[in-house]
């Protein structure tokens, strides 16, 4: 049995076959053109599979992921132009006639991580998960549900205290300026020094402040669910910046509620080659197909 992953994002979409391990058979890299060509050559390399059984597809948005709306399995209201409303689900359930799961890209490595915690002892029952890189979004996994009815939470764009050596910027979130997303984004960091942040050393007094508005988001994240966990992912986050961002969090929280070890708290992702949305794509994928056998 194969399961499929599509990690569908704004600049390239990840595809993957794996077995029922979850172990990857194949994985190929397709750049986010527009919808046609890309689904095209993402439906090619699924098709060379005769016994691929389900796809887990993990998008950026905002998606539909209500099952009573008739715009279910679309790709809505995006900034991109040309993938606004894209019948994303309908056009690979069409081509494949297998089961597609269907939910955010955070929660799809949101579901990754919490699989991979599965293990570990004692076990984490919830976990929220945020990515900060192009946009900043969180994913929140309890006893292997999401949270969320209406539409998934948009934690990424909450209102946080302005830093004081922050106070001239505006933020970059075309909605709201400066909320979280506006202010400590990967684009947020490059229009306030003109350079991208994977090239900004590790000394620079940026992070002190990008630190501090991710603390206050993990601070939203432990007193609106008070989960097991909280991880960062996505192309800023590293282990240093975690550390910094457990500092000012530690400083914010003053001990007000229990969270046990901090270090073992708040961490970065731990699963290679960005690899947690594959891996939740490939157990989602699954739970769909166990749901309808
Ligand atoms: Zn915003």
């Amino acid at each position: 049995m194969l399961l499929g992953s599509v990690e569908a994002g704004g600049t390239k979409f990840i595809c993957a076959v794996g077995n029922e391990k979850y172990q990857i058979k194949e994985k190929v890299q397709i750049l986010t053109t527009e919808p046609k060509e890309t689904l095209k050559q993402c439906i090619n390399f699924f098709k060379q599979y005769d016994d691929l059984q389900a796809i887990g597809v993990a998008s950026f948005g905002p998606i539909e992921t209500n099952l009573a709306s008739e715009k279910y399995g679309f790709i809505t209201t995006t900034p991109k132009k040309l993938w606004q409303n894209t019948n994303l689900v309908g056009m690979i359930q069409k081509s494949l006639s297998v089961p597609v799961s269907w939910t955010t890209d955070v929660n799809g490595s949101a579901y990754g991580e919490w699989l991979n915690l599965q293990e570990k002892s004692p076990r984490v029952s919830s976990l929220v998960y945020y990515t900060v890189g192009t946009g900043i979004g969180a994913g929140i996994v309890y006893d292997g549900n999401f949270v969320g009815s209406q539409g998934n939470p948009e934690l990424g764009h909450i209102y946080v205290k302005k830093h004081p050596s922050d106070m001239n910027f505006t933020g970059v979130c075309p909605y709201h300026h400066d909320c979280l997303e506006g202010l400590a984004s990967g684009p947020a960091i490059k229009a306030r020094l003109g350079i991208a942040g994977e090239n900004i050393s590790k000394e620079n007094k940026i992070w002190q402040i990008i630190s501090y508005y991710l603390a206050q988001a993990a601070m939203v994240a432990t007193l609106s669910f008070r989960p097991s966990k909280i991880i960062f992912g996505g192309g800023v986050s590293s282990q240093w910046l975690v550390d910094l961002i457990s500092k000012e969090f530690s400083l914010l929280l003053n001990n007000y509620v229990e969270i046990g070890n901090l270090s073992d708290y708040i961490i970065v992702s731990h699963i290679p080659d960005n690899g947690s949305a594959t891996l939740g794509n490939f157990a989602l994928a699954k739970k769909k197909l166990i749901r309808i056998i």
